[in-house]
Parts: C-alpha cells; sequence; structure tokens
C-alpha cells in the first residue's frame, strides 16, 4: 500500500515537471514581453509614455488567445536574448532578426515579416549608398543589431554603438556621426520624425523577425506559431480553406 502512495507521488512529481511553461503562464495569469521601445513603428512610446506598435499589438493577440495579460518589459536590445535564458521574460518580440548566431542560444517562431538594413545622413551630406563608402566614416548603431554586426564588419568605421535608437538620432543631428545603420522601416519612420535626416541606400541585407523564446519552451513556440498563422489568415483564405480542404 505504501509503495502504491510513493508511486503514486513520484509520477505526479513527474507531470508537474513535464507540464511546459504554457501551464505556468496561465497558472500566473500574465506572459512577459520583452522589447526594446525605440523601434517606431514595431515598438515605442506614445505621447502617454505607453509602449506601442506591430509588435506590441502582435504580443496582445497572443496574451488574448492564452486568456492572460499582457506584461511588457522594456531594455536594452542586447539584454533581451540573455533575459529570455535567465526566465526574466516568457518572450521577446522586438523586430528581432532571425540569425544562426541567436539560434544557438534561442528558438525563433516562424517569420512575421521582412527587413534589411539602410543607411541615414542628414540632409544635404554627401549621400552615402553602400556599407563601402562607410569607410572612413563615423556611424551610430544600436549595440548588439544586426546593424552593429554589419558595420563592425568593414575596416576602418569608427563605430559608436548606443542601448537606444532615439540617441543614435540625436547624435546623428548633433553631426556628431556622419550616419545611422537600422531596418528600413524604423528608418523610415525616424526620417518622418526629424526632416532634416534621410535615407540615402537601397536595403543592404536580407532580413526576417521571429519571436524569441526558450529552446526548452516548445510548447509555447508551437502556441505563438499557431497565432501567428491565425492573423496571417485572410477571410479569403478562410473560405478557401472552408471549401475546398477535402
Ligand atoms: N532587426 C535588428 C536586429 O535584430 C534590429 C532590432 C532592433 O533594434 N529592435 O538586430
Amino acid at each position: 500500500m505504501k509503495r502504491w502512495i510513493l508511486l503514486a507521488v513520484i509520477a505526479l512529481l513527474g507531470i508537474s515537471l513535464m507540464a511546459g511553461i504554457l501551464d505556468e503562464i496561465k497558472a500566473r495569469g500574465y506572459i512577459i514581453m520583452g522589447t526594446e521601445a525605440t523601434f517606431p513603428p514595431f515598438e515605442f512610446r506614445n505621447e502617454k509614455n505607453e509602449v506601442v506598435g506591430f509588435d506590441i499589438d502582435i504580443g496582445r493577440k497572443i496574451a488574448e488567445a492564452l486568456g492572460v495579460e499582457l506584461k511588457i518589459i522594456d531594455m536594452p536590445f542586447d539584454s533581451l536574448i540573455p533575459s529570455l535564458v535567465t526566465k526574466k521574460i516568457d518572450m521577446a518580440i522586438a523586430a528581432m532578426t532571425i540569425t544562426e548566431e541567436r539560434k544557438k542560444s534561442v528558438s525563433f517562431s516562424d517569420s512575421y515579416f521582412r527587413a534589411g538594413q539602410v543607411i541615414v545622413v542628414r540632409k544635404g551630406y554627401p549621400p552615402i549608398k553602400t556599407l563601402e563608402e562607410l569607410k572612413g566614416k563615423k556611424v551610430a548603431v544600436q549595440q548588439g543589431t544586426t546593424g552593429d554586426l554589419i558595420v563592425s564588419e568593414i575596416e576602418g568605421v569608427q563605430i559608436s554603438r548606443f542601448t537606444r535608437f532615439t540617441d543614435a538620432f540625436l547624435e546623428l543631428m548633433n553631426k556628431r556621426v556622419d550616419a545611422v545603420v537600422l531596418d528600413f522601416a524604423p528608418a523610415r519612420a525616424y526620417v518622418a520624425m526629424y526632416p532634416q535626416l534621410i535615407i540615402t541606400s537601397d536595403v543592404l541585407s536580407e532580413e526576417e523577425y521571429g519571436i524569441a523564446v526558450r529552446k526548452e519552451d516548445t510548447d509555447l513556440l508551437e502556441f505563438i506559431n499557431d497565432v501567428l498563422r491565425t492573423m496571417k489568415k485572410s477571410p479569403y483564405d478562410l473560405l478557401v480553406e472552408k471549401w475546398f480542404s477535402q
């Protein structure tokens, strides 16, 4: 009899250890999303100092589908993966490019946006069209981003690395650097905000954004992919599925 109880306790313990992060999130009633909010239109602060944007809305859809609240932690971009690994956040939604290097420490969802780097300068400054033309120039990037990586590979560039893009752009406007390199959609947003700036290059890289989760959280990864797939389906896609799926 005693032995039977012991076995039952061991089995229950086993089940609770096996229960994934999704059960933990549902039990606590919220999911924690990490992001870096100087990246409009993906994540930025509105007039009320609330973090809003495309990625935040995706985070809300995921939380909604789980029936929990969304908590957002705004942190330096290069803290996102360490914070995931040390369980300070459950997912990073931060216009984060899916890269082989990052995949060594985290898993990525299906891609949800195509992106690429561009070069921004002040209007009236000789247009910089290619990465090679950045040689001998002072360039501001955000620490730990793919822009940082690409510019770091060019010899003879003076790089200034910033935690916040707002600071990188202040540096550009105050003429302390010659260019900022970043993803095209936020570049457009900053150029729209500061009319004295201009994008002078084509899109210089091919990148895709994914949502990052811990490698062991396969249940959360599947759930996120389901939410993304559902969001991507148009009413037309749903009709095709309804009438032609057999
Ligand atoms: N897409 C770039 C990267 O993943 C920049 C992201 C960001 O600054 N939020 O490195």
